[in-house]
């Protein structure tokens, strides 16, 4: 698949909010990536040195096949295609500094392979906010995801990103990522798996 454009929502769980120090609010958080970020499976990640930590998010990642402007929440997941689990890797410390002084996040969310991709899987309509995923580095138990925790549904994402972009084929959405983020060290092997979609792991160098 060609990806488009990367949506990315952030603060989507209410226990990883907490964990940043954020407070639960109706804001709707976005931002995004280019396409050049994506990592396929089978390459290695190749962390950022220098730039302080490398934050591993776990991600329900879902593509869209367009769809336009002003989509209806109700009608929003007729236009998703694919279902997979990506990372949103993230420099946590450079994003700290950036919060701090009201700079973009780009640099700390926009570098080279700052979004790895599993397989993508065709969505057949199962529920998206009943999906589980977990996130291990070295076999150890990192996230685990329940998308039924998420502050803002699928749906709900498609039809406030489509109130500011006609949404376009290829476009893919991180629907934010659950607690339990963490730094990621060279030599690390990070698995993403759930039940329904599948099992991705990338080497970190
Ligand atoms: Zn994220």
């Amino acid at each position: 698949m060609d990806v488009n454009r990367i949506f990315c929502i952030g603060r989507n769980y209410a226990e990883h909010i907490k964990e940043l120090g954020n407070t639960p609010d109706e804001a709707f958080v976005l931002f995004m990536k280019p396409a050049s970020c994506v990592v396929p499976l089978g390459e290695s990640l190749t962390l950022p040195r220098g730039k302080g930590s490398v934050h591993h998010e776990a991600e329900l990642v879902v593509a869209l096949t367009g769809g336009g402007a002003d989509i209806a929440e109700a009608d929003a997941l007729t236009h998703v295609s694919h279902l997979t689990l990506g990372l949103d890797l993230t420099l946590r410390d450079l994003q700290n500094a950036l919060k701090k002084n009201g700079s973009p996040w780009e640099l700390s969310k926009a570098f080279d392979q700052a979004a790895p991709l599993g397989e993508w899987k065709a969505y057949h309509g199962q529920d998206l906010q009943a999906l589980e995923f977990t996130c291990r580095v070295n076999g150890a138990l990192r996230q685990h995801g329940k998308t039924g925790d998420m502050l803002f549904s699928v749906a709900r994402q498609i039809h406030i990103l489509s109130q500011t972009w006609a949404l376009r084929d290829g476009d893919i959405l991180y629907t934010g990522t659950p607690s339990g983020v963490g730094p990621l060290l060279p030599g690390d092997r990070i698995a993403l798996e759930s039940a329904d979609i599948g099992r991705f792991e990338w080497n970190c160098v």
